[in-house]
């Protein structure tokens, strides 16, 4: 039986064995469980009213464990620039979040938002500025991916849960989420292009080390002094550098995935010789690469972004002292509101504070 917190609420959270069981139980045959699946995972019908390998009947029956349908593009931004496109997507419960596509050489990225805004509380960033509202659940992530595919007419090669949330915040969810899109009866993602980017919370990186999911995880480190750290980002109170480093090695051992850290550069604070010495000393022996982000003033955080000098001084300083960097490279930067923002705008155009 479907014995957990998704039991038969919401069908798109299910996996194929689940479905056969809820489909067991109102009295059909088992195989329809592999036909829903694909009609949403792999076709992208998203509404059961559209399935026409289904009778009126049944398709009714359905309607209302047929959640996914209910999620939509509330706005879609096109970069000018590039093909970056920033889309808000509206929930059944009327709650957005936002979501990005980003199109490379060789792939294209969607950028998933997993919480609507986040508790975390780092200083900089625009997400946890109006609070918590709630967890997405995992047919919301799928809904962020399916309805960009389908808008775009593309196929999405890479993901990384980099939007509105934390991740590891929303441990189970996430996790179910990773499970559905990787399903070779689905999407079929490779578990290889998935990155999951975490401020750090060390038990839950362990638990995705044990739980054996295998995908590529990346650091917030933004500071490489404990005392520093904590004023920018709360959650350092609970779990310092040191720890978080050990978790990654663990993290490393049991999955060989190499480690990502990210490291916003935000002028005259974390971008001295001091801390970049420092991050070396952190860095310098471990399999990662490390990320540096020019970061994005926000209202809330009355601090500059480094001029493209010094995010190449900095980026050079790391590789001539054998510490893998890179510069995130800027998509779409007109249409470029920090991650988070543009929910906020959109919030207060409609008027909730
Ligand atoms: N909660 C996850 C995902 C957050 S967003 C995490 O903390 O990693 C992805 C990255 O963007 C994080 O490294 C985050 O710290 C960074 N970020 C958030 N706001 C930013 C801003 N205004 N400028 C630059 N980077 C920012």
């Amino acid at each position: 039986m479907v014995n957990n917190m998704y039991d038969i609420k919401t069908l798109e959270n299910l996996n194929e064995n689940e479905l056969k069981d809820f489909f067991e139980s109102i009295g059909e045959k088992q195989f329809r469980a592999k036909q829903y699946f694909q009609s949403i995972h792999k076709n992208k019908i998203l509404n059961v009213n559209d399935m026409t390998n289904f009778s009126m009947d049944l398709r009714d029956k359905l309607d209302a464990y047929n959640r996914i349908k209910n999620c939509s593009i509330a706005t879609r931004i096109d970069s000018k620039l590039d093909n970056t496109k920033k889309y808000l997507i509206e929930m059944e419960d009327g709650n957005i979040v936002e979501t990005v596509f980003m199109e490379y050489k060789t792939h294209t990225t969607i950028c998933l938002s997993t919480q609507v805004g986040c508790r975390m509380g780092c200083k900089f960033c625009a997400s946890t500025k109006k609070s918590f509202v709630r967890n997405l659940e995992p047919y919301e992530m799928c809904a962020q991916i399916y309805l960009v595919e389908k808008d775009l007419n593309t196929r999405i090669s890479n993901i990384v849960l980099m939007g509105i949330g934390e991740p590891l915040d929303n441990y189970d969810n996430v996790v179910r989420f990773i499970n559905l899109i990787t399903d070779k009866n689905g999407q079929d993602m490779s578990i290889r292009n998935i990155t999951l980017s975490t401020c750090g919370i060390v038990d839950k990186i362990k638990k995705l080390a044990d739980d054996n999911i295998g995908i590529n995880i990346t650091i917030s480190l933004h500071n490489p002094f404990d005392n520093e750290r904590n004023l920018l980002m709360p959650i350092g109170n609970k779990y310092s550098i040191d720890e978080i480093l050990k978790a990654c090695d663990y993290y490393f051992q049991k999955t060989k995935r190499r480690i990502g850290f990210e490291y916003t550069v935000i002028e005259n604070v974390n971008d001295s010789k001091e801390y970049m010495d420092r991050l070396v000393k952190l860095l310098k022996d471990r399999n990662c690469l490390l990320n540096l982000i020019t970061l994005n003033p926000i209202d809330e955080f009355n601090q500059k972004s480094p001029s493209k000098g010094k995010m190449m001084s900095f980026m050079k300083y790391m590789n001539d002292n054998n510490v893998n960097t890179t510069i995130r490279r800027k998509q779409g930067v007109d249409i470029d509101g920090a991650c988070g923002q543009l929910r906020i705008n959109n919030m207060f155009d409609r008027g909730v504070r």
